[in-house]
This record gives structure tokens, sequence and C-alpha cells, in this order.
């Protein structure tokens, strides 16, 4: 690891990858790659956990395309020096701020979107002139080997390296000096990574996890908002980080929502034959997820298998926050429903909680969605709509509080890997004495005009 990080630093030290023509070239490169090799990573995915290539193509790939696209779209104006006034003290002189590669990054991927989360950060890395080290998630363990089997025949080790492993091998790695790290994972893990950073005062962007909630009102258009949730929440059969976690619903309308929420159940087919529905990624997270249930607050659902790690779209009713489901964050097939009649206390309820990566608010009352998004923090999140706001790369993704620290995605993702160097640059034709020793009281008249007048 330790030659790796070396090799890394003696190529950024030569400057060949702050050349905007050689990112846009490696850019090219990692598309071309993807591009043809999709059957590859299809296969692999899909042995992994059952993720079908349309998935695979609309949750992954489409978002990496789509970013490389903007990259290389944008480069030229992500990267250039960017001019801002000088202040009246300083006068003459120019003042501007030099966007500057941050150097050998560090990036840590969690198991669920494979290709996406830890790609995407490498597109990032990549078109803001840094090397990379990838360390993607060892749990689907295929599309970890595809992924290291693409990248390490096609990039020199020096600029862009995956390597593989779990625990040990990441304990390794964040004992080296990086110039960033980017995780994406558990908050248990984050802190381990934060921790690390630290040591060496490395920055961090840490997209984490949390309990996201999804607001139904009782004016809420019903039957969308079970048609979008339920899309949302069972799409990677509900192992997503801004699935919605939990519904706190009117109890107005709370029989309604679980009648036409089961119904839109049953119309999307759920199942590994129809190439829809994934299996849960291992045997620990089924079990974790089982525990989970309680027969009597079943409203549909609750079958699995655990030979074949299937675990049936399940709605919960009757839930309370004291429930095991809503204990930690679920990230699987189980979408409990909790019932209010007073919007302040289920605010003041969901408030309890840490700050969630996601919020959705299903409503048509302009008072309660100003209210939830003024009251609430969360990462980010949509009105009548879930999950989508991450397919907008004008929308900063990130968590906040013990949901994530910093944002990526479009021109955030190259902030991330990017250090903004602010100059200010004087000719040398003029020198007004009034700052120099020794001081005067008319010296000091001047300076209060100076900075009154900025
Ligand atoms: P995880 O924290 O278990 O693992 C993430 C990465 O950390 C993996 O690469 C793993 O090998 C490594 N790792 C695990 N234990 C480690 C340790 N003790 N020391 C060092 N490295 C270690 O997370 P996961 O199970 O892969 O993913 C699930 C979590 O990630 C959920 O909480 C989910 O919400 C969150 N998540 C967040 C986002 C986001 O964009 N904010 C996206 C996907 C998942």
């Amino acid at each position: 690891m330790k030659a790796l990080i070396t090799q890394q630093r003696d190529y950024f030290n030569s400057h060949t990858t702050k050349e905007l023509r050689f990112r846009i070239e490696q850019l090219n490169k990692l598309e071309f790659l993807l591009k043809s090799n999709e059957d590859k990573l299809n296969e692999a995915i899909y042995a992994d956990f059952k993720k079908s290539a349309f998935e695979n193509y609309v949750t992954e790939l489409a978002l990496l395309y789509h970013d490389i696209k903007d990259a290389k779209r944008n480069l030229h104006l992500w990267a250039r020096k960017k001019k801002v006034p000088t202040n009246l003290p300083n006068f003459p002189a120019s003042s501007y701020i030099l966007p500057e590669p941050l150097g050998v990054c560090l990036i840590i991927g969690a198991w669920n979107y494979p290709y996406q989360l830890s790609l995407a950060p490498a597109v990032a890395a990549i078109a803001a002139g840094n090397t990379v080290v990838l360390k993607p998630s060892e749990l689907p363990s295929r599309t970890a080997q595809v992924m290291a089997d693409i990248i390490n025949a096609n990039f020199s080790s020096s600029y862009f390296h995956v390597v593989q492993g779990g625990v040990e091998e990441t304990t390794e790695l964040l004992r080296q000096k990086f110039d960033k790290i980017f995780f994406t994972g558990s908050t248990k893990v984050g802190k381990i990574v934060y921790k690390a950073a630290a040591e060496n005062l490395t920055p961090v962007t840490l997209e984490l996890g949390g309990k996201s909630p999804a607001f139904v009102t009782k004016d809420a258009n019903l039957k969308i908002t079970a048609k979008r949730m339920i899309w949302a929440k069972f799409l990677n059969a509900g192992q997503t980080c801004i699935a919605p976690d939990y519904v706190m619903i009117d109890k107005a309308v709370e029989q309604k929502f679980l009648e036409l929420a089961k119904q839109e159940i049953l119309n999307a087919k759920y199942a590994f034959e129809h190439d829809n529905y994934l299996q849960i990624i291992n045997d620990d997270n089924l079990e974790r997820l089982e525990k989970m249930l309680v027969k009597e607050k079943i409203y549909f659902g609750g079958e699995v298998d655990k030979k074949t790690r299937y675990f049936q779209p399940t709605l919960m009713k009757d839930v309370t926050f004291n429930d095991a489901v809503m204990q930690e964050e679920i990230f699987g097939p189980i979408l409990p429903v909790i019932s209010y009649t007073n919007i302040d206390a289920a605010i003041h309820e969901v408030n309890q909680l840490s700050k969630p990566l996601s919020c959705y608010v299903f409503t048509g009352d302009k008072n309660i969605k100003k209210k939830i998004l003024t009251q609430i923090s969360f990462g980010g999140g949509a009105i009548n709509e879930a999950v989508m706001h991450i397919t907008n790369p004008k929308l900063p993704f990130g968590g906040v509080g013990k949901s994530g620290i910093g944002a990526y995605h479009g021109k955030s993702g190259f902030d991330c890997f990017t250090h903004y160097k602010s100059i200010l640059d004087k000719p040398t034709w003029l020198e007004l004495p009034i700052k120099y020793a020794p001081y005067s009281e008319s010296k000091l008249q001047w300076m209060k005009r100076f900075f009154r007048l900025q």
C-alpha cells in the first residue's frame, strides 16, 4: 500500500494529471472501458445480487455516463481561474481563485450501488486532476473484481488503481497519508474513517446513511404518492441509502394509503423471475432484517426465503418509534407506516432521531411543506417524489450531521476534490506608504477612510 501511494504521489508531483487535456483523455478512456464492458458489468452485478441489466443501466451506468459527459462538457469552466473584485486597501491589484487538485485521493465504496458509488467519486476526482486509489466494497465480490480487472489492466497504478479487500485492507489503507478521503458507507465506519483522516488532517467527504422519513399529509395525491413511494422503496430491494425508510402519515388517510401501496406492490410483480427484484446482499443482512418483523404488525408481505435470499416487499402498520424496525436504518424492503394526528408532534418525533440523509414530503399543503422544510434538518430530498433528486447533478448530494459531511455530483463533485487557492496579484508601479511604520495619526485616518470605503 505504501509503495502504491508513494508511486501515486510521485506521479501527481510530475504535474501530468493537472493538464486539462490529460483529464479529458482519462474520462474518455473510462467511458469507453465502461461502455465496451457493459456485458461483463451486467453479468457481475446479476451474479452478486440479481440486479438486472435494466436496473444496472438506470441506477448505475446511466448516472456514470452522465457524470462523465457533464465533467467533460464543463471542465474548462470549473477548472479555470476565477477573477474576483479587489478591495480598496489592495489597490492597484487583481484578485483571483485558482482551482487546484488535492493530490492522492482514497475512495472507499459501499456495496448497494457498487459501480455508481465507487466510480462516480472517481470521475469527480479525475476531472479535478487527482490520482485515485479506489477500494470498492468487498461484499458484491464479482463487481469488485470486474472493476479491478477493467481499471487495473488499463490505467497505470501510479494514476488510478483498484485495491480489493475488506476491513483489514481498508484499515491498512487508512494508515497511509492521503490528500483526500471520500467514503460512502455506514455512520459507524464513517467515524473510523474520520478518526484515521484526522491523524494527517486529511479532508474527508463522508456519504453516510440514516432513517429518511416520508411524510404523507391528508391532502396528498394518494395514488401518485403510493406509486412513487413504492417504486423508491423497493428499488434495489430497499437497499438504497435514500430510500424512504419509514412513512409518517396523517391518520385520516393511513388505511387508504396502505391499500394503494399494497396494490402498487402487486402491480409491480416484484420477483426474481421478472428481473425487477434483487436479493438481499448476504445472510447477515437477511437475518438483521428478519429480526425487525413483528408478525401482528405486518400489513402485507413478510415472506422470507433464506436459500435464495428473497425478502418479500413488506408493509408494516401500527408501528411506533419503540419498535425494532425504528431503532436503526432499515436498508431493506420493509416499509413501516406510523400515523400522526398532529403534524407538529410528528415533526418533533422525527427530530428526536439523527439528522437523516433524505426527507420526502407528499402533500398539497404549502404550509406543511414549508414547515417540514424549515423545521427538520436533512441532507436533501423531494416534494411529492422520492429518490429522484439524486439524478439531478445540479443538486449537491450529501448528508448533514450523522448522515454525512460534504456533498458531490456535478460541479459539487469537482469541488470535493479541489482546493481553491486565493491569490492577490499586485504590480510594483505604485506603493502607498500608509500601512508602514512609523505610524501616525494621519496614516490612521487614511486607513479608516480606506476600510470604510471598501
Ligand atoms: P459499511 O460502512 O459497512 O462499508 C463501507 C466500506 O467500508 C466498505 O468498502 C467496507 O469494506 C469498508 N469497511 C467496513 N468496515 C470497516 C472497518 N471496520 N474499517 C475500515 N473500513 C471498513 O457500509 P455498507 O454496508 O457497504 O453500506 C451501507 C451503509 O452505507 C448504509 O448506512 C447506507 O445508508 C450507507 N450508504 C450511503 C450512501 C450515500 O451516498 N450517502 C450511499 C450508499 C450507502
